[in-house]
């Protein structure tokens, strides 16, 4: 194998917004997101997704927010 072509491959550990960290392969060390598949419906499947909006319309009739869409 030769070396010195390909960029440093890292372990990278990716931190959340909300909290949750995991890793991944990465040419940086440290990713900081604001989503991730912890807390963002989109990445968690559409019965999840049901669920999470679910509490969310719960939540905005409770405060009698207008759902935005
Ligand atoms: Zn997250």
């Amino acid at each position: 194998m030769k070396e010195g072509i390909h960029p440093a491959y890292y372990q990278a550990k990716v931190v959340c917004n909300c909290g949750n960290e995991f890793t991944t392969g990465s040419t940086k060390k440290e990713i900081h997101v604001e989503v991730c598949s912890k807390c963002h419906s989109f990445y968690t499947g559409q019965q999840k997704t049901a669920l999470a909006r679910g509490r969310i319309d719960k939540f905005n009739r409770k405060y009698g927010i207008q759902a935005a869409n």
